[in-house]
């Protein structure tokens, strides 16, 4: 990956952008039989109770084992999933895996604080508006025996690209069955603010990139302070996302924030890894 990446630099400008063209031009080729032949993977990362770093859920995240090319994030093949509407075959996959894995991962959350344990499963716009899709989750969980209150589904900003009508009524379909519904990434888009009024999420999710600028100065100290404010206002429970070292952790702790995610805590694992070798459930 990092020999690929210094070929890449080599290039004139012109030859890059070729050769990252051929590169997305050979990847939405290829995802559909990448599909077909099982080499879509999910890992896991934790979600930890700040306090004292018990998990308390796990995010589900995509990976693209692609055999000449190795992991492919799913920053580079979900917006070409989107593209070509292979991203229902990818959600139905992440989706069946995950509530499948729960029956696993669930007995290593620990939550000191008492809140239900939950799955955290990725949702993009085209899926969140195909019809029947709240029936299809219920499905799912039903098939395997999963309490709704144990799956969470995240949705960022940029999801709203269509009817505010259609996703209101998806959302508050999730709520009433008892599904938590998070603002993903929350702060990246232009419109956090107004779906928080809008919708009935059950948890907003503040994105890396103010976590991380924490240690720059005052003013993302408060910026993160108001999204915490403004969450708590609003009675839904918080994750802040791309926690990397102890410092930041402490810092998020101090300002209020609950829950966290990153890699101090733990990176996105396969199900297997996190359980250990032993199945002894070890902390991940
Ligand atoms: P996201 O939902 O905001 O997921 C969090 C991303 O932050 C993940 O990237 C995770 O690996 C990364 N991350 C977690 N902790 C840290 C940290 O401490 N430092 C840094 N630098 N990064 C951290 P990942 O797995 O590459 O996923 C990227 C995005 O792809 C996700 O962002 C999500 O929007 C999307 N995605 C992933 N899986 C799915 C899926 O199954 N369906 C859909 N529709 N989108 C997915
Ligand atoms: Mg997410
Ligand atoms: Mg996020
Ligand atoms: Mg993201």
């Amino acid at each position: 990956d990092h020999s690929d990446h210094n070929a890449l630099t080599e290039l004139d400008p012109g030859e890059q952008l070729h050769s990252a063209a051929v590169r997305t031009l050979s990847l939405a080729q290829s995802l559909s039989d990448g599909i077909r032949l099982g080499q879509l993977e999910v890992h896991y990362q934790a979600i930890v109770l700040l306090s004292d770093a018990s998990v308390v859920g796990f995010e589900a995240l995509v990976r693209w084992r692609h055999p000449a090319l190795g992991l492919i994030s799913p920053d580079e093949f979900i917006p070409l999933a989107e593209k070509t509407g292979l991203i229902h075959r990818v959600g139905e996959f992440v989706l069946q895996r995950a509530v499948a894995d729960w029956a696993t991962l669930r007995p290593l959350c620990r939550p000191s604080d008492g809140s239900v344990p939950f799955m955290s499963v990725n949702l993009s716009a085209p899926e969140l508006c195909t019809p029947g899709v709240v029936q299809r989750i219920q499905a799912c969980l039903a098939a395997h025996d999963m309490p709704p209150q144990e799956l969470h589904i995240e949705l960022t900003e940029t999801i709203i690209i269509s009817s505010v009508e259609l996703v209101s009524h998806v959302v508050q379909g999730l709520r009433a069955m008892g599904i938590g519904v998070a603002l993903d990434d929350f702060g990246t888009g232009y419109a956090g603010l107004d779906y928080l009024q809008t919708l009935p999420f059950s948890c907003l999710k503040i994105d890396r990139s103010f976590v991380q600028r924490l240690h720059s100065g005052e003013r993302s100290v408060q910026i993160v302070s108001s999204a915490l404010a403004l969450s708590d206002m609003l009675g839904l429970s918080t994750i802040a996302e791309g926690i990397e070292d102890e410092a930041t952790a402490q810092l998020l702790q101090q300002l209020g924030c609950t829950y966290a995610q990153g890699f101090f805590f733990g990176r996105p694992q396969l199900c297997q890894a996190l359980v250990g070798p032993c199945g002894s459930g070890a902390h991940p």
